[in-house]
């Protein structure tokens, strides 16, 4: 079965490595979001990208949730004891990737490309393409002022309630190459249970991909990010209280009116279903193991 996915980083890798589990990687194309990307220290990086990469290769830290595993920090304590840019932290071994990519888009390689040279470097059959090849960042609204997501996320550890998502760029970007092929030879398509907002929502906002997944003629299921009405992590569950009016299966589905046909919602929220225009499956949606993560990608998958 030809599936297309929607991701972010974290909560989306996750789900992608359990999707591998019960579907061959051949099948499998993720549509990435590069909202986040951001250049530091002069390179290109791709944080949703990469947490996709190093998860499904088996490279990434599960302890700490994000970057590599059995990384070292000598180049970024080099940088701040010379005074650089050490508010994003890029461990050694990331570096590796950075130093590639950058390199790659500079000699004018689209993103795309370079991504999936990458990902074939790691031994990965699926496809990883980000959304667009083109320029597109997501700003945030807060009472505090309007910032570029990583100096919000990262460098204000998203403290700001947010009013507003922008993503700069979204009007003029272009799907990247293959993706709307993907999306037209897939037999169902999910959204993984990553933020609405700031992870899927970059991606939607490529008006040809929302397009393609409002004139779909497969299903399309999204797994909520919540349980028990909160985020696994993150401040989805915040997000959604204030931009949506609540944390419940119908305002999370609300976030994808038009574009989905189920929602994938944890059994803690499973007493609150009114209102939920879509069909609900119900499940433990707390990937905590590998076992966890096949269960949910099966549910999804079958829904
Ligand atoms: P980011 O780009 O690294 O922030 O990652 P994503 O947007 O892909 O994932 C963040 C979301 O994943 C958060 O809203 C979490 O609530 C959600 N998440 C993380 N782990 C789990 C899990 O085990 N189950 C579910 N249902 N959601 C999860
Ligand atoms: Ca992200």
């Amino acid at each position: 079965m030809n599936v297309v996915a929607l991701s972010g980083g974290v909560g989306g890798a996750r789900f992608l490595r359990g999707l591998v589990d019960v579907l061959p990687q051949r099948d499998v194309t993720v549509l990435a979001n590069v909202g986040d990307d951001l250049e530091v220290l002069g390179l290109h990086i791709s944080p949703d990208v990469d947490s996709i990469l190093y998860a499904l290769a088996g490279l990434a830290d599960e302890s700490r949730g994000w970057g590599r595993a059995d990384e070292t920090w000598h180049a970024l304590e080099a940088v701040a004891s010379l005074g650089g840019e050490a508010w994003f932290r890029v461990g050694d071994r990331d570096l590796g990737l950075h130093l590639v990519r950058t390199q790659a888009l500079r000699a004018g390689e689209p993103l795309s490309a370079v991504t999936s040279r990458i990902a074939a470097a790691l031994g990965l059959e699926l496809r990883v393409l980000p959304a667009t090849d083109d320029e597109l960042r997501t700003w945030l609204v807060t009472p505090a002022g309007t910032f570029a997501f990583q100096d919000w996320f990262v460098a204000r550890g998203h403290r700001d309630d947010v009013d507003a998502v922008r993503f700069v760029g979204a009007d003029t970007a272009s799907p990247a190459p293959g993706v709307l092929e993907a999306l037209d030879a897939a037999e169902l398509i999910v959204i993984a249970p990553s933020n609405p907002y700031v992870s899927i929502g970059p991606i939607l906002a490529v008006g040809a991909i929302r397009a393609a997944l409002e004139q779909r003629r497969v299903p399309c299921v999204a797994v909520s990010p919540l349980v028990g009405g909160r985020a696994v992590k993150g401040p989805a569950d915040r997000m959604l209280r204030r931009l949506a009016g609540g944390t419940s299966p119908r305002h999370v589905a609300s976030c994808y009116e038009g574009l989905i046909d189920a929602l994938v919602v944890d059994e803690a929220d499973a007493h609150d279903l009114d209102g939920l225009a879509v069909r609900a499956v119900v499940t433990q949606t707390l990937m905590r193991d590998a076992e966890a993560r096949r269960r949910l990608a099966e549910t999804a998958v079958a829904a």
